[in-house]
C-alpha cells in the first residue's frame, strides 16, 4: 500500500492558485462569450493544478504512475495553452503537428526517467522540457503571425514554469543541497523526512494510511519562499489574464463605436454621427464660411424597379466611395436617407464648395454600372452657405430647398440656396440659382 508522509506547502499553494485562475479564466468567459481561449486556458490552468497537487504528495517510494500522471498533465496543459491560442486566431498553424513532436519527447523522456528510476528531482529539472521547447515553438509561431502579445504572454509562462520546477523544493534545490541525506537518494516524488523538502501540515507523528502525514525530520525549509513564488506566479497570471480581458472589451468597444457611427453600405457617417460631427463643426465655425451641400439620387426608384435592390445598392455604395474620396481631407460626409447623402466643407467658398459638387455629380454619371442599369444614373445636389448663428436644422432646411429645386428645374444639376450667393455668376449648365429660371 502507497504510504503518503508528508504535504509540500509550496506545491499546495500553487496548486490553489492554478485552481483559482482556472475558475477566474471560466469566469472571464461568462461574461464575454468571445473570449472562447480562455476555455482552454482554464483548462491548462486545472490541469497545472493536477500537476501541482501530485507533486504535493510525497510518498515513501517512488510511485511511476503518479509521476507520469503528474508531468503528463504539466505537458496537456502546454498543449491546452497552444490550442487556446490557435482557437484565439493568434495563429493560423495548427498545433496538432507541435503536440505530437512534444508528446513523442515526453514519451521518450518520462520511460527513459522510469526505466532507470530516475530519483524525483531528475522529473523535476527534464520534466519541463518537452513543454518548454513546445511553448517557445508557439511563442515564435504565434510572434510571426504578429500576435507579440500572445508571444509574451508565453515566453512570461516558460518563464514561470521553468522557475517554479527549478526551485521547487523536490527540483534543483534538494539535487544540489549539500545536506543531502543519503536516505534522499531513495526515490518517491519526494521523500518523507528529507531536511530539504518539505513543511507538514500535520504535526502529529507518522502513521500509515493515506491521509496520516508525518512531520518532517531535521530542519524545516523556510516557509517565505514558497509563498513569495506562489504570489509571484499568482500577480503575474492575473496581470495577464486581466490584460487579455481588457485588450478584448477595448476592441470590442473599439468595433460596436465604429458599427454605431458607420454607414456599412458607403463607409460614411450614418445619420446620427453626421449631424453630432456637423453640430460640433458649426458651433466652432464663428463667422469662419462653412457649406452644406445635399446630393439625392435622381429617379432612384427606376433604379430599383428595373433593375432591382441589388443594381440600387451598387449605385449607392459607389456614390458612397466617390464622396468618401473626395471628402476625406476637406470635410465630412454622411449618408442621411436611403440614397440621400449630406457634406460639411469648413473653411470654404462658394466656388469649391460648387466644384466639390459638380465633382461628385460628374463622377456618378459617368460611372459605368453594367448593363442591366441601361442609362446614365446621375444625382441632383443643393448648396446652402451656414449663416451666422444658424443650427444644422436651418442650413439643412435650406440645402434641402435649394435640392428640391434642381430636382424642379429637371434633375442631374446644382442648385444654390439664395443665401449663398457669394458671386452672381458662375459658369456650367448644370449649376442654378434657386429659384432662377
Ligand atoms: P427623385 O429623382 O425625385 O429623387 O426620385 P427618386 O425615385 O429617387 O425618389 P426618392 O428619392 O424618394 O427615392 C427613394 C427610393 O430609394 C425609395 C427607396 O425604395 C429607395 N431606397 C432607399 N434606401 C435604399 C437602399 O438602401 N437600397 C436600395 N436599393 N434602395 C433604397
Ligand atoms: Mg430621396
Ligand atoms: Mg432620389
Amino acid at each position: 500500500m502507497i504510504e503518503v508522509a508528508q504535504v509540500d506547502v509550496f506545491s499546495l499553494a500553487a496548486a490553489v492558485t492554478a485552481l483559482l485562475l482556472a475558475v477566474a479564466l471560466l469566469v472571464a468567459y461568462a461574461i464575454n462569450r468571445r473570449l472562447k481561449a480562455f476555455v482552454w486556458w482554464a483548462g491548462s490552468f486545472a490541469l497545472l493544478a493536477l500537476w501541482l497537487a501530485t507533486a504535493t504528495l510525497r510518498f515513501e517510494k517512488p510511485v511511476v504512475p503518479v509521476l507520469w500522471l503528474s508531468w503528463g498533465s504539466f505537458y496537456a496543459a502546454a498543449c491546452l495553452v497552444a490550442y487556446g491560442l490557435y482557437r484565439e486566431g493568434a495563429t493560423r498553424i495548427s498545433p496538432l503537428g507541435r503536440i505530437l513532436a512534444c508528446g513523442a519527447l515526453f514519451l521518450v523522456m518520462a520511460t527513459t526517467l522510469t526505466v532507470l528510476h530516475a530519483r524525483p528531482h531528475y522529473w523535476f529539472l527534464i520534466g519541463p522540457i518537452p513543454t518548454v521547447i513546445f511553448m517557445a515553438w508557439s511563442a515564435v509561431l504565434v510572434y510571426r503571425a504578429g500576435a507579440w502579445g500572445y508571444g509574451l504572454v508565453l515566453v512570461v509562462g516558460i518563464a514561470i514554469v521553468s522557475l517554479l520546477s527549478l526551485i521547487h523544493p523536490g527540483g534543483l534545490a534538494r539535487a544540489l543541497s549539500p545536506r543531502r541525506p543519503p536516505s534522499a537518494l531513495r526515490g518517491g516524488f519526494g521523500e518523507a523526512g528529507d531536511p530539504g523538502a518539505p513543511i507538514s501540515l500535520n504535526p502529529r507523528p507518522a502513521q500509515p494510511g493515506l491521509l496520516d502525514f508525518a512531520p518532517p525530520a531535521g530542519p524545516h525549509p523556510p516557509v517565505e519562499q514558497p509563498l513569495t513564488v506562489t504570489l509571484i506566479t499568482v500577480v503575474a497570471l492575473l496581470a495577464m489574464a486581466i490584460a487579455l480581458v481588457m485588450r478584448d472589451m477595448l476592441s470590442e468597444l473599439d468595433r460596436m463605436r465604429e458599427r454605431s457611427s458607420i454607414d456599412a453600405m458607403t463607409g460614411l457617417l450614418n445619420r446620427a454621427t453626421f449631424e453630432e460631427t456637423a453640430v460640433g463643426l458649426l458651433r466652432v465655425a464663428g463667422a469662419r464660411p462653412i457649406y452644406m451641400i445635399l446630393f439625392d439620387i435622381d429617379h432612384f426608384k427606376r433604379v430599383n424597379d428595373t433593375a432591382g435592390h441589388a443594381a440600387g445598392d451598387r449605385v449607392i455604395s459607389r456614390l458612397g466611395r466617390i464622396l468618401r474620396d473626395m471628402s476625406v481631407p476637406r470635410g465630412i460626409a454622411g449618408r442621411v436617407g436611403g440614397e440621400e447623402f449630406a457634406v460639411i466643407l469648413p473653411d470654404c467658398d462658394l466656388s469649391t464648395a460648387r466644384q466639390f459638387a459638380d465633382a461628385v455629380r460628374s463622377g456618378l454619371s459617368t460611372s459605368d454600372f453594367g448593363d442591366d442599369i441601361g442609362w446614365g444614373v446621375t444625382a441632383s445636389a443643393g448648396i446652402a452657405r451656414h449663416l451666422v448663428d444658424e443650427n444644422l436644422d436651418g442650413l439643412t432646411a435650406r440645402a434641402d430647398k435649394a435640392l428640391y429645386a434642381a430636382k424642379e428645374s429637371g434633375r442631374d444639376r446644382i442648385t444654390i440656396a439664395p443665401d449663398a450667393m457669394e458671386e452672381r455668376h458662375w459658369p456650367g449648365q448644370n449649376v442654378r440659382l434657386a429659384g432662377s429660371a
